[in-house]
């Protein structure tokens, strides 16, 4: 029989209770873990069996998660691996995001295993849709132009006003015509890696991205009890 590979995740962190833990649930959840409590380790590690997932814990004792966060990202064979920064509450985090090494999201302990695990296949979804091809800079349908890298939208030639999540969203459904999107893949396409977004917004976005539409509102789909979907063209 023909078996799937299971994704691969490093974990890499000196504390042993922590390493334990993050071991465990994430085998359970059927993923293979090797787990490195060095840093210099644990970047030759990911050097080697090029992972699905990094998981990095900031402060090592010998090379710091900064340090291999940014010699990952700057090795054109590693660069795409994503990697998951576990930091300490506050500063560290602060740390993180101000560098902008281009670490895929963090989480800061003391974390709960099933949000940490919800993000660790967020950020896998997010790296596997970027592997399927990035989506097309400019989209044209009926009388709107969709521009991603203006970041703007016109309709019958004028400028329409979206904020970003509106446009973040419009983006993707019209990206993909025909595919539904369910309201949790819509959250994550418009939120990046920032924080949650509360269920039913998506639903007020949507219908903020329809009215800015004007005539071409219902290009933009319900799918009843499933998500949205941006109407195929028949040409
Ligand atoms: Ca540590």
């Amino acid at each position: 029989m023909h078996q799937v590979a299971n994704q691969k995740i490093i974990v890499v962190e000196d504390e042993a209770d922590i390493l334990e833990v993050l071991e465990f649930n994430l085998a359970q959840d059927g993923f293979d873990v090797v787990c490195s409590q060095e840093g210099e380790k644990g970047l030759e590690l990911v050097q080697q069996e090029k992972p699905d997932l990094v998981l990095l814990d900031l402060m090592l004792p010998d090379l710091n998660g900064l340090e291999i966060c940014r010699r990952l990202k700057s090795d054109a064979a590693t660069q795409d691996i994503p990697i998951m920064m576990v930091t300490a509450k506050g500063k560290e985090s602060d740390i993180v995001l101000g560098l902008g090494l281009g670490a895929d999201d963090y989480i800061t302990k003391p974390f709960n295993v099933g949000e940490l695990i919800a993000r660790v296949k967020a950020v896998l979804r997010r790296a596997a849709a970027a592997r399927e091809g990035a989506p097309a800079k400019r989209i044209v349908c009926q009388g709107i132009a969709i521009d991603a890298d203006k970041h703007e939208v016109l309709v019958d030639g004028q400028l329409a006003e979206l904020t970003v999540t509106e446009f973040r969203l419009l983006h993707a459904l019209a990206s993909a015509p025909g595919r539904v999107f369910t309201r949790d893949q819509l959250m994550e396409q418009a939120m990046g890696d920032e924080v949650i977004v509360l269920d039913r917004n998506i639903d007020v976005h949507i219908g903020s991205v329809r009215k800015k539409l004007g005539r071409y509102r219902d290009l933009v789909e319900t799918v009843w009890g499933v998500g949205y979907r941006f109407r195929e063209q028949d040409d």
